[in-house]
């Protein structure tokens, strides 16, 4: 079989932050606004994008078009591993679903097409990891699928993956003990407290007694400069 250009990476067109900054819309660190915040998802978004715009060019194709919505479908149709898993998502995006009418793949949680549409796309993980595919590209990838169809998850895991993706943006990744950490604290109400840390391991060390505020002003410990932890 002629190996082309099977399990091209997505994402890395674009140059990603080396630090988290907060976004100047919407307040918090470049990210967590996603896909609300116009500011954060076109930030985020752009690695995507990009990948979707060299496709686009390639076929001679002008965004927004009918043939647009006709290569979306056959980025779908291709074999696993032909197109960049950002392209595959993209074409999602653009995509309606036939059976819920909502974009394809994020909707109604009920709808067997989406659900099918959803479960395809992770075959590009399962085969391209680790090399096409860094760990934290797959983190990102989930992550991002995920707050774009917040209703298909639960809310716990949904917040857990709002208080990531400014680090994952940043190219961090959590260690399975941080993010079982984490995960313990988000159950446990404290999301404002994790939404102030500056990284995965400052997350996953809360106190296990929940810290006390010595005022109520509710001004928020900003520290922009932090850096996350590095690997
Ligand atoms: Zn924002
Ligand atoms: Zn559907």
């Amino acid at each position: 079989m002629a190996q082309l250009e099977t399990y091209p990476p997505g994402g890395r067109r674009v140059v990603r932050p080396a630090t988290v900054t907060f976004c100047p819309n919407c307040g918090e660190l470049v990210g967590r606004g996603y896909p609300d915040c116009v500011i954060c998802a076109e930030r985020i978004d752009d690695l995507w994008w990009a990948d979707w715009q060299v496709l686009l060019e390639s076929e001679k194709i002008r965004p927004g078009t009918d043939e647009e919505g006709g290569l979306a479908r056959k980025v779908l149709s291709d074999e696993v591993g032909r197109h960049p898993w950002t392209c595959t998502d993209w074409a999602l995006w653009l995509l309606r679903c036939g059976r819920c009418g909502g974009q394809l793949g994020s909707g109604d949680s009920g709808c067997m097409a989406c659900a099918a549409a959803d479960q395809a796309r992770w075959a590009w993980d399962y085969q391209a990891l680790p090399d096409a595919m860094t760990p934290n590209e797959h983190a990102l990838r989930v992550a991002v699928a995920g707050l774009r169809a917040p209703h298909r998850h639960r809310g716990s895991v949904v917040t857990g993956w709002r208080l990531a993706l400014p680090f994952l943006f940043v190219g961090d990744l959590p260690t399975t003990a941080q993010t079982q950490r984490i995960r313990g604290h988000v159950l446990a109400g404290r999301y404002a407290e994790l939404a102030r840390q500056q990284g995965f391991a400052a997350m996953a060390c809360l106190p296990d007694l929940p810290w006390r505020a010595q005022n109520n002003s509710g001004a928020v410990h900003r520290e922009p400069d932090a850096q996350p932890d590095q690997h």
